[in-house]
């Protein structure tokens, strides 16, 4: 079976730009496009995603068997046949390990529900599925649980997986997944975030509804008084001001730039004010030894 070059093109053309988005390093994540009831196009392992040609793609069969292409498919082809064997409405599976949703997969955080609209509208529920090792079945079954109802999975201590109609709607899934993480740990360090109200909720369910797309939660999710998720620890922010007197700072020297500025205060005037300020307080805590 040969696929054509549109369908090859679809998961070069995801292949770059997982990798111009940093989801990928090396020769990381693997994209599948079912192009027949039994043939799945993949992309091969020991490859950069994004420096893929048409010709480089592979065909497997849903048992895993390689049945077309010269390169080696991916190992990790197992979980991507898995969600094919179980839901006959998905074309392509895109996993990645985009740095911001796979830091919440390896601090094993569920993501918490009711933030953004976005998120409620075109995924949904996102699992935080058990770890288990990359490339065997153990891991492609690992998401048995959810796979019938999410088109999106947070892998404990690996990455992230989205599904979809094409590889363009599972990568866009991706983006969306990957945003998501990226300002919720954005929010953690501004402050907290606040979760939609159940009226705010259930008017979305109902814009979810008339797309077509009803959602399997129901609304017991978004009820007032549902368990708020967990927060991500907050980074510890290294550019806070030392709260206290600094006691390991060197002595002053007849060398040290400070010193100078000590002795000569109008030496400081070409600084900016910023640059004046933090001057003047590390004299000052230093004056305090
Ligand atoms: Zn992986």
């Amino acid at each position: 079976m040969i696929a054509d070059d549109e369908l090859r093109g679809a998961l070069c053309e995801v292949g770059r730009r997982v990798w111009q988005k940093n989801y990928v390093a090396s020769n990381d994540g693997n994209f599948s496009f079912r192009i027949a009831e039994n043939a799945v196009l993949c992309t091969p392992t020991m490859i950069s995603k994004g420096f893929m040609k048409p010709e480089d793609m592979v065909i497997v069969d849903l048992q895993g068997n390689q049945i077309g292409g010269s390169r080696k498919a991916t190992s990790e082809i197992k979980i991507h046949l898995f969600i094919y064997q179980r839901r006959p409405d998905v074309y392509s599976v895109v996993h990645v390990h985009p740095p911001h949703a796979t830091a919440f997969a390896v601090t094993r955080q569920e993501l918490p529900k009711c933030v953004l609209p976005e998120i409620e509208l075109f995924l949904g529920e996102i699992p935080l599925v058990p770890y288990a090792t990359t490339g065997t079945w153990e891991f492609a079954h690992s998401i048995a649980p959810w796979v019938e109802n999410h088109d999106a999975f947070l892998l404990t201590n690996h990455g992230a997986v989205t599904v979809g109609l094409d590889p363009y709607d599972a990568y866009y899934k991706m983006e969306t997944l990957d945003q998501y993480c990226r300002i919720l740990l954005l929010a953690a360090q501004a402050g907290d975030w606040n979760r939609i109200d159940h009226a705010g909720m259930m008017e979305l369910l109902r814009v979810k509804e008339k797309l077509g797309v009803p959602d399997p939660r129901g609304v017991d999710f978004c009820a007032p008084g549902a368990a708020r998720p967990s927060r991500p620890r907050p980074f510890p922010n290294r550019f806070v001001p030392h709260p206290g007197p600094i006691t390991d700072a060197p002595k002053l020297s007849g060398t040290s730039p400070f010193a100078g500025a000590a002795k000569h205060p109008a030496g400081l005037s070409a600084l900016d004010s910023d640059a004046r300020m933090i001057v003047d307080e590390v004299l000052r805590r230093l004056a305090k030894k």
